[in-house]
């Protein structure tokens, strides 16, 4: 029998009131179920919002430098557990060891910086227009945060949101996506031995029907932080608009490579590989289009050809593979099905195009990396995000027409460029729209202390990571002190 894992619910560790769960499988092996896990509603979220409303009334007056300490003993204990997380990671979303690994790091130094951060929380001061005045803000918390999350970055993702959320002063309900909850549960597990007071931290799993909605519309929830697709992003958008909430959206994203024909290929190879097959091509900074200039475009397709020849795809445990699993059945479907559009649209498949299932790949949602060459603006590989090991290759004859290609979409998230040339850098900096522009780098990276999104469809132009997460998650309370003994009346009495 599997093991149970429970909600996290003002206090205590409890099931579902529905008394049913769900099943979390490994989809590099479907034989093992990682854990079962409650399988919520309306109502489990109702009694998560009130613990949290009700404990935000003390956790908001915790001086913020104390929030961050606990912060700080939370980060030194993630350390200790990174090993079995980042394992356990790749049980249950299938990303290769290395880059859980990886994604449980973004988590530790996300605890760092908030931890730090209890200790800033700046604000501004000016002077007053008038005499014997002082004018000074504050930045206060808002109430409880709604915060849910997508399966490709299980640690990282939840901690960008939660940190920041807490050391503001907020309290937390937290839905993390059906397919990484193991992961989500152990964050919160962490958090709790690290002091965090009973209520201020919730976990609510279920679905996003059922235990999503009831975020989004509950009454008693002031602000809603979602990242996923741009789909449920845009109806989470009018539902929780509608009430006024604050929200911040992170969405979809298409981004794009560009190789100048001065650039350094064996780098820019290197480059490619990672932007569009690490975590099997389904991350929202994953490179899905690849943009060569004309004189060194059947050069690279011929070494992309070759190197993605020898990727290894399996098990993620197995450090000797680099690609793993699809994260489940749907994901491989949607994959499959826009590799059958993209040879419809009459693009070139080089190589790929098919789910494996030999031998080690019987258990598992393998999908073997797929390059087409040849796409053109108008199809609809170039154009929609795919989220899998898909890379579509356009031609191009100069940087200005690599910009223009380059912008031909609706996302924005993050985008690069291989060249030597440092006039071109500086103008892809410029021209290129994104929120992130990698110059001789490819197009996944982040570093938790600087801002992350995207630009146009991307979201809604708040930013995850670094300062500016810390404004979305506090509200500014602007104070003036009069210490004249008279009343002084701005803009009347001083002109
Ligand atoms: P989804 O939008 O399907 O799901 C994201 C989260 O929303 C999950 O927790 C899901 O629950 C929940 N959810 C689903 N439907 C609703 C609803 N109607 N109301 C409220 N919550 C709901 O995205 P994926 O998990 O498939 O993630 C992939 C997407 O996320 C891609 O589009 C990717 O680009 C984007 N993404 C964006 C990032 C960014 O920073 N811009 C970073 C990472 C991913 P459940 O799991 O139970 O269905």
């Amino acid at each position: 029998m599997a093991e149970k894992f429970m909600n996290y619910i003002d206090g205590r560790w409890c099931p579902a009131d529905s008394g049913e769960w769900f099943e979390n499988r490994n989809p590099a092996d479907w034989d093992e179920i990682v854990g079962l896990f409650p399988k919520s509603g309306k109502s489990d979220v109702d009694r998560a919002v009130k613990a949290a409303h009700d404990a935000y009334k003390e956790w908001r007056l915790v001086p913020a430098p104390e929030r961050g300490a606990m912060l700080k003993k939370a980060g030194d204990i993630m350390v200790e557990r990174k090993d079995e997380l980042a394992k356990n990671m790749t049980r249950e979303m299938g990303k290769v060891l290395a880059e859980t690994l990886g994604d449980v790091q973004e988590g530790i130094d996300t605890f760092y910086y908030a931890a730090v951060e209890g200790r800033r929380l700046f604000s501004h001061t000016a002077p007053s227009e008038l005499r014997d005045k002082m004018n000074l803000s504050f930045r206060m918390p808002i109430g409880v945060a709604g915060l849910i999350t997508p399966w490709n970055f299980p640690m990282a993702i939840p901690c960008w949101k939660t940190l920041p959320a807490l050391v503001c002063g907020n309290t937390v309900v937290f839905k993390p996506a059906s397919d990484t909850p193991l992961t989500a549960t152990t964050m919160v597990e962490i958090l709790l031995d690290a002091g965090i007071p009973p209520g201020v931290i919730n976990i609510v799993h279920g679905g996003g029907g059922a235990v999503g909605t009831s975020i989004v519309d509950h009454p008693d929830i002031s602000l809603i932080s979602f990242t996923g697709s741009s789909l449920v992003g845009k109806e989470i958008n009018s539902r929780a608009g509608a009430q006024l909430k604050r929200i911040s959206l992170e969405l979809g994203g298409k981004n794009a490579q560009i190789v100048m024909d001065d650039g350094d290929l064996e780098l820019a190879l290197e480059g490619v590989l990672w932007g569009a097959f690490g975590t099997t091509g389904q991350r929202c900074t994953a490179t899905s289009r690849l943009i060569l200039h004309e004189a060194i475009h059947d050069r690279f397709v011929d070494m992309l050809l070759k190197a993605v020849d020898n990727l290894r795809v399996g098990n993620g445990l197995d450090t000797s593979n680099n690609v793993g699993p699809v994260v489940n059945q749907g994901q491989v479907e949607t994959v499959h099905g826009y590799v059958e559009i993209g040879k419809s649209e009459g693009a070139d498949m080089i190589c790929g195009g098919r789910q494996l299932t030999d031998g080690d790949h019987a258990k598992g949602w393998f999908y073997a990396p797929t390059v087409f060459t040849g796409v053109t603006q108008e199809m609809r590989i170039f154009q929609e995000e795919i989220f899998g090991p898909v890379l579509s290759v356009v031609k191009v004859k100069d940087f200005d027409e690599a910009v223009t290609v380059h912008n031909d979409c609706i996302y924005g998230l993050s985008s690069s460029i291989y060249t030597r040339n440092v006039n071109h850098a500086m103008r892809a900096v410029r021209d290129l729209e994104a929120g992130i522009t990698y110059i001789n780098g490819p197009t996944i990276g982040a570093e938790c202390h600087m801002p992350f999104g995207g630009v146009k469809q991307t979201g809604n132009g708040h930013r995850e990571g670094g300062w500016p997460v810390y404004e979305f998650y506090s509200e500014i309370k602007t104070v003036y002190i009069d210490y004249s003994g008279k009343l002084q009346r701005a803009q009347i009495d001083n002109y």
